[in-house]
């Protein structure tokens, strides 16, 4: 239907309004301007005389797993002027100045509103009720000044808020200032989101007349769906919290990665690419990828020979080169910080990959318990020599041994075992040929030796150990579930229900179970092996003091120097799950690129696993089961002394378990440190403060790191602070890592800090 011929149908339906409602001077009028000044009134007509204006549904709700809102759309409104009805420059003059005043926008763009002859100018878009009541009292003045009750009216508008800010950004994603999706579930997910935009269709008179007739018809929005995701916002937090401090201890380059799946169902109930970027600012790039930014758009033209010669240079065509230059760089920066790591980035598993290849191997039964495989600290395969990070040589070993070493040379023997034609068969059946078809935006394909899966026997011999084929971060942790839950490959999932604008269910995702990878018996067997592995393998960093915690590390070389410092990039992994005898949760911790001089999986991601792990798994509600020289060093309460008359707190204190410190020369306890219910370590000291000036004493933070743990609670009972001990401590050789609190702060006595111990790790 053309236009002409849409005005037309138009013009009759409103002919038919008219006459019902009997506007006979009007249809005179009308007459009159249709046939004596016909054309040039058409072409304003179809302008003025319509408008259908489009007004947003509100947008739904993203909550997490437990209800807690993600994403909300809040009211706001939209102020729209209709100059049409303006008689006067005055009141132009007057509305455009008033507009100017409420709205903070310039004066003279708003005169030039003014003077449109249309109904339908938008004036400013999402104001919040402040400013909307301002425009309430501006519509009943003008109303009453010069009878013009039209002439500003506000629409209802909808404005996208994200309350955690930062929180699984790369998730969740944003929207574009129509309230469309663009990254993440607000883009994947954004039809059921958007619901149906209404219209307000209005019919008006062409022209400026003393009696303006007007029809109006409301045809209301309806409010989009609402998104119940999978992400847990307490799991989800603990995750972005340790790989934060995870970034910033190692020095990490490119981001790091973790992701924490539901092995049983593949609900994923933490997925973060850190760091991350606001939400609610997403346009905005770090103070740091600003300097980054600079870096680069002078050196871009530095390399073009823009800036050798001041003199003969063209200042503006420099600085539109400059431009040019420093907006690709923003354009850059801004997809890299939105990237989703976890689904679209590809890279080599490294060892993590030799729990699928041991899988593979018992599937097959080509190893058995009589089975031996020798490392001598390298292994010769036609031209090429393949080392092991123990160069001296692991000597003859089992296959758990081997797996618990992280042997390479161990791992080529499996993988020939194994042979070339099985092992592309399992690995298409663990999913790495394929992508998992997680419900979110920008999932990338592997990349592997050959599309057909056709390996030669260096090829095998390296993918026996993970390397030199790519596979994204989600497809390992699917992986990782099915030698976790019994061999089944679930697909992963980022959306658990739909529900109406009135919170009815309108669909739940339901765990799909592609197909059985491996038998039960050969699940049962690796969890047993990578809980040996956990506890005194080369994963023992990852180990949770009281958890049944099954975990392998990884490193892996890039081939490519993104920093330019001369030397290739790695990632540092630990792909885990627990408790190793019903498994529930597997996760995935992954770092790109750690400069701090140690880029081993053992040192750098095993220890932010174990972290995340310990407070994951009591949220969980997995109780602890802790080993004998675990006990020890067990949190426990701090009871209540406050009140009590010295001497009796003291006995009381010491009865409890505790060491005692008394501050103050009074003789009733006024105030204890830790407070009553707060965690202590078991042994630990409770000082007991007896006046008021006492409470101001504070000690000094001594330094725990490089101490074992029987020295760190010495130290700490001679300084007068507390201990609370995690990470690795039964493993030999494990040695306190960090703490909580820096060595020279000055604290209150009494005070726990937290001091995460670890082994040196392997170079694995
Ligand atoms: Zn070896």
């Amino acid at each position: 239907m053309g236009a002409n011929q849409r005005l037309r149908k138009r013009t009759v339906w409103l002919l038919i309004i008219i006459l019902a409602f009997g506007f006979g001077a009007v249809i005179a009028r009308l007459a009159y301007l249709q046939l004596i000044k016909g054309e040039e009134l058409q072409r304003m007509a179809v302008e003025q005389q319509l408008t259908d204006t489009k007004v947003n549904a509100k947008r739904g709700t993203i909550y997490d797993s437990k209800g807690k809102i993600l994403a909300q759309s809040a009211s706001v409104w939209r102020v729209v002027l209709a100059p049409a009805y303006f008689q006067t420059d005055e009141q132009r003059e007057y509305v455009a100045s008033r507009l100017s005043e409420i709205l903070s926008l310039d004066k003279a763009k708003l005169l030039e509103d003014t003077k449109e002859n249309t109904y339908y100018v938008s004036v400013k878009r999402q104001i919040e009720s402040e400013e909307k009541d301002k425009i309430l009292e501006l519509q009943s003045e003008l109303s009453e000044k010069y009878q013009l009750a039209n002439v500003v009216s506000l629409l209802d508008d909808y404005k996208r808020y994200y309350p955690y800010s930062e929180l699984a950004s790369s998730v969740i994603g944003f929207t574009g200032d129509d309230g469309q999706g663009l990254s993440g579930i607000e883009f994947q997910y954004d039809s059921n989101l958007t619901g149906t935009p209404g219209r307000i269709v209005s019919a008006q008179n062409a022209i400026n007349t003393d009696m303006p007739f007007g029809y109006n018809q409301n045809i209301g929005a309806e409010d989009g769906h609402s998104i119940v995701l999978t992400i847990d916002e307490t799991v989800q937090s603990i995750v972005e919290k340790y790989m934060t401090q995870g970034i910033i201890d190692n020095n990490v380059y490119n981001r790091g990665v973790c992701i924490a799946m539901d092995v049983n169902t593949g609900e994923i109930l933490a997925m973060a690419s850190v760091n991350g970027y606001d939400l609610n600012d997403p346009f905005t790039l770090s103070a740091e990828e600003k300097d980054k930014i600079k870096d680069i758009t002078d050196e871009y033209l530095m390399k073009n020979g823009y800036v050798e010669d001041p003199s003969t240079t063209d200042k503006k065509e420099l600085e539109k080169i400059r431009e040019t230059a420093k907006s690709e760089a923003e354009s850059i920066a801004l997809s890299k910080m939105w990237r989703n790591k976890a689904i679209s980035d590809t890279y080599y598993p490294g060892s993590v990959f030799k729990m699928i290849t041991l899988s593979m191997a018992l599937q097959e039964k080509v190893v058995n318990k009589d089975s031996r495989f020798f490392c001598s600290g390298a292994f010769n395969l036609y031209e090429k020599t393949i080392h092991c990070h123990d160069i001296a040589g692991h000597g003859s070993q089992t296959y758990q041994e081997s797996l618990w070493h992280s042997c390479n040379p161990a791992f080529i023997q499996i993988g020939q075992l194994v042979g070339e034609e099985k092992f592309w068969d399992y690995y298409q059946a663990f999913g790495f040929s394929e992508k998992t078809g997680i419900d979110l935006p920008g999932e990338s394909d592997d990349i592997f030796f050959s599309e057909d899966g056709s390996l030669g026997p260096v090829d095998l011999a390296v993918a026996s150990f993970g390397q030199n084929f790519s596979i994204t971060p989600i497809q390992m942790i699917t992986a990782c579930s099915a030698v976790a839950n019994g061999g089944y490959l679930v697909q992963p999932h980022v959306v658990k229900q739909i529900l109406d604008s009135e919170g009815n269910v309108v669909s739940t995702i339901s765990t799909d179970t592609k197909r059985q990878v491996i038998s039960n018996e050969v699940s049962k067997e690796m969890c047993g092996i990578l809980e040996e592995n956990a506890i005194s393998g080369s994963g023992s960093n990852g180990y949770v003091a009281g958890y049944r915690i099954a975990g392998k590390t990884g490193t892996s070389e890039k081939l490519n120097d993104s920093n330019g410092d001369g030397v290739d990039d790695y990632i540092a992994s630990y792909c885990g799950f627990a408790p190793a005898d019903e498994p529930k949760i597997a996760m995935l911790v992954f770092y790109d690129t750690p400069l701090s001089g140690n880029y081993y999986g053992s040192a750098v991601s095993a220890p932010v696993f174990a972290n995340i792990m310990a407070e994951v798994l009591p949220y969980l509600e997995i109780d602890a089961q802790y080993k004998d020289d675990e006990i020890e060093n067990v949190d426990v309460t701090a009871g209540a002394y406050t009140g009590m008359n010295v001497s009796d707190a003291s006995a009381q204190v010491e009865a409890d378990g505790f060491n005692v410190m008394i501050k103050g020369e009074g003789d009733t306890v006024l105030a204890q440190n830790p407070v009553t219910g707060s965690t202590i370590p078991k042994g630990g000291t409770i000082v007991l403060y007896t006046d008021e000036n006492s409470a101001n004493d504070k000690v000094t933070v001594p330094n725990f790191i490089g101490y074992s743990v029987s020295d760190c609670n010495y130290i700490a009972a001679s300084y007068g602070v507390n201990v609370s001990v995690t990470g690795t401590v039964s493993a030999s050789g494990a040695a306190a890592k960090t703490q909580s609190i820096a060595e020279g702060k000055e604290v209150s006595p009494g005070t726990v800090i937290t001091v995460t111990f670890s082994t040196g790790g392997i170079n694995d």
